[in-house]
């Protein structure tokens, strides 16, 4: 844990521990916090609701999984202010690293955003805000333990693109979280131009460990897959993730990746994300596609900014960069 982020052991004014500085409301209902710490730095919660109205309902009738139920009221939540695993991608991990949130501060974006939303129904707490959350393990960890006897929390997941053996680690302290495991390509090639991480946390290696995840709980695995225009999404990739994911074990999570401008990568069209689905699902994956999520107000996927970085974001964005494919 970082020094400048103490751990607090007395009663907590969740009310200081995250000041909402700014908010932002989406066409489709999503809200976006942007939330002050004490030391000044800044993070970014999400907060959106998945079917009941029909409109951004996931299609989970078209699969037939044990995991469980995901509509409701979500939180987005950062576990990091910053981040320093530098997908390609991700706006996020364009700025700096600035450091570790503790477990409180975590809890307090999503209590806060309750109350100041006046929230009455459970919410579903993910992980997958600013940050890697397997690179804050122990805060993480004890932010699922305040999370879980938390009456308004109805489920928490953890959203990483992999990290061993913390993965490991998680599956053995943190069993009622769901897993959603980012993979985003299907050759190892691809992938670590996409996640520099993946040099140290192949994909092969971490299948194994998101299968050993789901055969000690019994819960199917999100494996979360972002589309990008010309680099992950043709029936090559479609039949390579059919091979690499035991239906047993793994359902995919199809993705748009929202645009960042500066960076080099497209959103893939509607039927282009249809046909992949379809493909896989031929293949026998069960496969749903996300709704996209707050696009118009830079909250979804890769899109987690805050203000303060957006010049650092056009600097790095400048700087030469790989040809992806
Ligand atoms: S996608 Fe997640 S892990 Fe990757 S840079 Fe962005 S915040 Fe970090």
């Amino acid at each position: 844990m970082n020094p400048s982020s103490p751990r607090h052991s007395g009663p907590i004014d969740e009310a200081l521990l995250v000041v909402p500085v700014e908010q932002a409301t989406s066409s489709d209902g999503s809200t976006k916090t942007l939330w002050r710490l004490h030391d000044g730095n800044q993070v970014e919660s999400l907060s959106f609701t998945l079917g009941g109205d029909g409109s951004t309902a996931v299609p989970d009738e078209r699969i037939a999984t044990p995991v469980r139920d995901s509509r409701g009221h979500v939180v987005c939540v950062s576990s990091q202010a910053g981040c320093n695993v530098a997908c390609r991608f991700c706006a996020t991990g364009l700025q700096p690293m600035r450091r570790d949130l503790t477990a409180e501060e975590m809890v307090a974006q999503v209590r806060r955003t309750r109350v100041l939303e006046e929230r009455t129904t459970p919410t579903r707490v993910i992980f997958a805000g600013m940050g890697e959350p397997l690179l804050n393990l122990e805060e993480v960890l004890r932010a699922v333990s305040l999370l879980e006897s938390d009456p308004g929390v109805a489920h928490i997941s953890v959203s990483t693109m992999g990290v061993l053996p913390a993965l490991d680690t998680l599956t053995e302290q943190a069993p009622s979280v769901d897993l959603f495991l980012s993979l985003h390509a299907t050759t190892d090639e691809v992938r670590t131009r996409l996640i520099p991480l993946n040099r140290a946390n192949p994909i092969a290696e971490l299948l194994r460990a998101a299968e050993r995840f789901a055969r000690a709980h019994g819960r199917v695995i999100d494996v979360s897959y972002l589309l990008f225009n010309g680099v992950n999404d043709d029936d090559a990739d479609a039949d390579r993730l059919i091979g690499l994911l035991d239906p047993r074990y793994f359902r995919v999570q199809l993705l748009l990746w929202n645009d960042v401008p500066g960076l080099p990568f497209s959103r893939v069209e509607e039927d282009v994300v249809e046909r992949f689905r379809d493909r896989l699902v031929a293949g026998g994956l069960p496969t749903y596609i996300m709704p996209s999520k707050a696009r118009d107000i830079d909250g979804g996927c890769g899109q987690m900014l805050t203000e303060a970085a957006k010049e650092h974001r056009v600097n790095r964005a400048n700087k030469a960069m790989l040809p992806l494919v």
